[in-house]
Order: C-alpha cells, then structure tokens, then sequence
C-alpha cells in the first residue's frame, strides 16, 4: 500500500508535514504538484506555495505565524522564517457563541471498580502513605520497601503500597495566598478514590505543613497521623508505620471490584515530548475519545494552561455558558500574570525536543494540543488543584510540565492518558497511565512502553473514529485491571510534584 508523503489538516492550510519516516529527499514532487527544494525531516512543515514575507502561515486552518522572509514553494519551513503571532488579546474573546449541541447519549458501557462510601470510584486499591513534610520521605520509602515485602503478601486483594512524598510542606511562605495551590492538591491526592479515600499520614512534627492544614475539610473522623517525633528510635517509628499500615491494610482488603457505568471514569488527558503529528493523529483521535466519554457521562480534563493559551479563542466559544467562558479567562490570566512575574518569554514552550519534532513555536503547539479536547461543549473550568465534581469535558488549569500537571490532575482522575511524538516513559503510581504515540515508528520503537499506536492515522491504516474508539475500549479494560498498562508493568511511577507558584523561604 502506498503511503502519502505529507499530511495536511486543513484545505485552507498552506504547509503540510513530511510523513514517511525518513523524511522527503530534495526533489521529491508532492501530490499537489510542489517539488521540494531541499530535505524536510518527518513532521517538519513544507511550503506548498511561495509565501511572500509577512504572509500569514497557515496549519489547522488557523495562523501559527507569518513569513519573517519570503519562503518558497517546496521549501523546509522552520522556526526562523516563522514571526510568532502574539496570544490572543483576553479582553476581547467571544463567549458562548458557538456552543456544540450534545452529541446522543451512549449508554450501557461498563467497567470494574472500586466503589467508595462518597460516591468515587477506584480503578485501582492502593494503600498511600501521605506525607505532609519532605524530611519524612525517606523513612516512609523505608517503611513502605518494609510493608510491600512483609505485609502486602498477605492482602491479596490489595494491589501495591505507594509513598505520597513530595518537596512541599516546609521552608515555605504556607500563609502566602499561592500556598493554597500545593496545599490543596496534596489534600485531594490523600483522599484519592483510588486509596479508599481515607489516608494514612506520616508526619515529622515540626513542619510548617501540619495535618490539620492538609485536612481542614475533614468532618468527623480526622485521619491517622503517625508524628516521628513523637517516637523513641528509628525502630519504633517504622513499628508504629507498619501498625498503622496494617490497620489500613485489613479494610483494603475487604474492597471488590464492582459492575459501575462509564460515567464514573474521571480521566485526566496530558501531552508530553510532543511533536507536528501529535496534532494529526493522537490527540484528535483522543479527541474522538474525549467525545465517547463524554456521551458515555464521564469526566473528561484537559489542562496545561500554556497549551491552551495561544488557541483559547477556539474555546471561550464552546463554553457552555458565559460564566464558563469568563472561568477560563481568568485562569489564562492568572497564569499570564504568573509567568510575567517570572519574566517568561514566549519561547519558553516548545521544547528542544519539540522543535526537533517540527513544532516550530506555542501557537502550532497549542492548536494540536485542544484537539485533545474534542468537540463537545466545555462544561466546566477548575483552578489549580481543585478537586472536579462535574461530569462533562472541563478544562482544569495546570502547568504544562508533565510531572506537574498529572499531580495536579490526581486531585480528581482515576485514568490517565497520555499522548507522546518524541517519547517519554512517564507513569503514576496511583492511576494508570495509558500513552498513546503520534508515529508508529515510536510505537516500534518502544514496543513495551507505549500502550497505543495513533501513527496508523497518519498512514492512513487507521481512522481517527476509530483509534478513538480502541482507545475507549482500553480504558474501560485498564479502568477494571483487565489489561496492565507498560508503566504499571514495569512499575515507572515519577515522583509527585506539587505546583508551588509561592514562595520559598
Ligand atoms: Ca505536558
């Protein structure tokens, strides 16, 4: 079967990206009739007619940049001969204009979990052990290699035993109003409906971070702390863990999977090491899958807040309602006056890895990343940390940061997808990750790391529909532990990594 040499997204578009492999050799004639005038890498863009200086750029139909000099048909077009386009002006977004109707109701799709007394429900039954301070992190990793060896074996129906440790809770302004940001986030992570929702917490003594604070919301029952320093001896402090631990232990173990509807999946979507294809093949056919969970009633989360920036005018429409619409400015220029602070500057994002990949600038980055969000109506923002109640495709604001933004994205998911051009082996311990790649030539590559191949998309072996609809299959097997994603196979869990923007003293 032939493959096609270049993708194009949309018939507006002026540049289309390289497909095969190896890139397009010099002199190559394309379908719509250009000759190349030099090689272009796989996923870099090609000029498919001359573009005199100023010209707009144009990919997804929408303006990623203009010609900063004139660039001719059949040319390589990189990041040098492209002026970025400045972020769309906050102030002058249409909201709830064009707001999609609701797609019919898909119903009785299922899956196993773990249902909890509030309501939530676990894909998998972990026992955490929260920590509210850095300075405990190594006893608790000590204690859980100790339990995980020693106790674990004994509760069949447990499947692992986690250290929530992070490098939060001391040496920090905790008053300053941003600290409600990690403090929140780590609270919610605690109660994960993946640990039963009911934490065990390991505590220095000191620490500006005390339970109470990580806490404040608890109602009855407060939580079970174990304080070092309440104890006599290293020996003693690990006895009490492991008590402590056990006790836990015996009511996890009483947990059964049960029948639950789709609607109780609350699945966080990320990118991380993207590159061109992403936007043509794993993140809309996340999209397709975003709009299955949608129909099916579920929780869908997109985030990364600096992803989303540069292509927000394409969502404040979509916003169910205008007050949503005014939600999502406002996170966009909370963070606009966060990374002003920092004096970022727009070149920040991509990454190294990106560019090499063909993304030339944020705004080509950000209109391949919300097509992770599909097509439904946005039916809710949350800020930073926040736990998210509401069913429907919500946007939650994080950092664009991997490892940061799945932390913040365990306040509330029970399932992660995850979708990579350049590849990357990321993985949490409390949820599965399921990654899903923009070329087959790295799902070839890391055979036994990526779960789904969307590059089928882009050789046209496979439709976006129906790579969404695999990827909805999967979730509902990996949601009732019917199949293991690569990361929980080989236990790739990266550390937690809570958002700070407060300061550090
Ligand atoms: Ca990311």
């Amino acid at each position: 079967m032939a493959h096609p040499l270049t993708v194009r997204v949309h018939p507006l578009d002026n540049v289309a990206i390289a497909v095969s492999p190896d890139g397009l050799a010099s002199g190559t004639v394309l379908p719509e009739g250009v000759t190349l005038r030099e090689a272009v890498p796989q996923a870099h863009k090609v000029a498919l007619q001359t573009l005199p200086e100023g010209a707009p750029i144009l990919r997804y139909g929408q303006v990623i940049g203009h010609a900063a000099r004139e660039i001719l048909a059949g040319s390589w077009v990189r990041e040098d001969v492209i002026r970025m386009p400045a972020a769309p002006e906050l102030a002058h977004l249409s909201l709830a204009t064009a707001v999609p109707v609701d797609a019919p109701p898909l119903e009785g799709f299922t899956f196993e979990g773990y249902r909890n007394a509030d309501g939530s429900v676990g894909t998998k039954n972990v026992l955490g052990i929260t920590t509210t301070v850095q300075c405990v992190a190594a006893t608790v990793d000590y204690a859980v290699a100790r339990i995980r060896a020693e106790l674990l074996p004994r509760y069949p129906n447990v499947d692992d035993v986690v250290s929530l440790t992070h490098t939060y809770g001391c040496g920090v302004a905790i008053d300053a109003p941003d600290a409600a940001v990690p403090i929140r986030t780590l609270g919610h992570i605690s109660r994960h409906a993946n640990l039963g929702g009911d934490p065990l917490v390991v505590s220095l003594g000191c620490e500006k971070m005390q339970p109470s604070r990580l806490f404040p919301l608890f109602e009855s029952a407060p939580p079970e702390v174990v304080r070092l320093q309440d104890h006599a001896g290293f020996g003693e402090i690990i006895a009490r863990i492991m008590e402590s631990a056990e006790r836990r232990l015996e009511v996890l173990n009483q947990r059964r999977r049960v029948t639950c509807p789709a609607s109780d999946l609350v699945v966080g979507l990320q990118c991380g090491g993207s590159d061109a294809f992403s936007g043509v093949t794993c993140n809309p056919a996340v999209g397709a899958m975003a709009d299955l969970l949608v129909r099916a009633g579920a929780t869908v989360m997109f985030s990364e807040v600096t992803e989303v920036r540069d292509a927000v005018h394409l969502l404040t429409p979509r916003c169910a309602t205008e007050e949503i619409g005014r939600d999502l400015v406002r996170e966009m220029q909370w963070y606009d006056d966060y990374l002003a602070r920092g004096r970022a500057d727009r070149s920040a994002n991509p990454t190294p890895g990106n560019k090499r990949g063909g993304l030339a600038n944020v705004v080509e980055k950000a209109l391949g990343s919300i097509a992770k969000a599909g097509s439904s109506a946005l039916r809710g923002v949350a800020t930073h940390g926040e736990k998210v109640t509401r069913k429907g495709l919500i946007f939650a604001a994080t950092p664009a940061s991997d490892f940061i933004c799945g932390t913040q994205q365990l306040a509330s998911m029970n399932l992660h997808v995850f979708t990579t051009g350049e590849g990357t082996p990321y993985g949490l311990a409390l949820v599965p990750v399921v990654k899903v790649s923009s070329r087959t030539s790295l799902a070839e590559k890391w055979h036994d790391l990526i779960d789904l191949d969307a590059g089928r998309i882009a050789t046209g072996e496979a439709t976006i529909d129906e790579v969404g609809w695999e990827l909805f299959r999967l979730l509902l097997d990996v949601a009732s532990g019917r199949k293991k994603t690569w990361a929980d196979h080989w236990r790739l869990y990266n550390a937690l990594a809570p958002f700070n923007p407060g300061p550090v003293t």
